[in-house]
């Protein structure tokens, strides 16, 4: 995926590392601002669309957003969906923006993803929940309440998997059953701003 270099006009700009990107037509260098992605993940029922709406107050110099918005129901490929989010945190970026994205998504994918070094820093914070409030979140959705209680129970367990294999990655994991939504939002607003403060020279405190 390269981008159109401003030097050559060429779509050959890519590999961004140090905030500059390199062009593999007219072997310039692109000076690009390059922010922390944040990703707040966790199964459904974990409560990341509850706190996006929580954080939006407290992160004004954040674009926070849940990952659907960007979901193709005509195209569901994988990469190309994690290639739009990437595309999303660069462009936000250079307005000075770090992006904090909620959604079911992997650290690992977009590690993975060739568009990778369009952003800095992944952090990975996963929500997590105990099976009880789980199940209960869950059944009071529309779309899970035409499930049988045998799918039921089939999907829950999934979401559990889903859960672990997430926690592995995770650089801060919060419960969110056992505070309410405010405080979840308050301490996971504090430890995004102070990653976004030391991954921003001009915005780190003097001395
Ligand atoms: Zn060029």
């Amino acid at each position: 995926m390269p981008l159109s270099c401003s030097l050559c006009d060429t779509f050959a700009l890519s590999g961004a590392s140090n905030n500059t990107l390199a062009c593999s037509a007219c072997q310039g260098q692109v000076p690009a601002n390059l922010l922390p992605l944040f990703l707040i993940s966790g199964a459904s029922g974990a409560g990341k669309s509850t706190l996006v709406r929580h954080l939006r107050p407290l992160l004004p110099d954040c674009l926070v957003v849940g990952g659907d918005l960007l979901v193709d129901i005509k195209n569901r490929d994988r990469n190309a969906f994690l290639k739009r989010w990437l595309l999303v945190a660069y462009a936000n970026a250079q307005s000075g923006r770090p992006l904090v994205l909620a959604g079911v998504i992997e650290k690992a994918e977009l590690e993975a993803c060739p568009d990778r070094s369009l952003v800095g820093h992944i952090h990975s914070i996963v929500l997590s929940v105990g099976e009880d409030t789980r199940k209960e979140r869950l059944k009071e959705r529309p779309r899970w309440q035409k499930h049988s209680a045998e799918k039921l129970a089939v999907r829950i367990a999934e979401h559990v998997g889903l859960e672990m294999k997430l926690l592995k990655d995770a650089d801060l994991v919060v419960n969110t059953e056992e505070q309410g939504v405010e405080q979840v939002g308050e301490v996971v607003a504090s430890w995004i701003k102070k990653r976004v403060v030391l991954a921003t020279p001009s915005m780190a405190p003097a001395g």
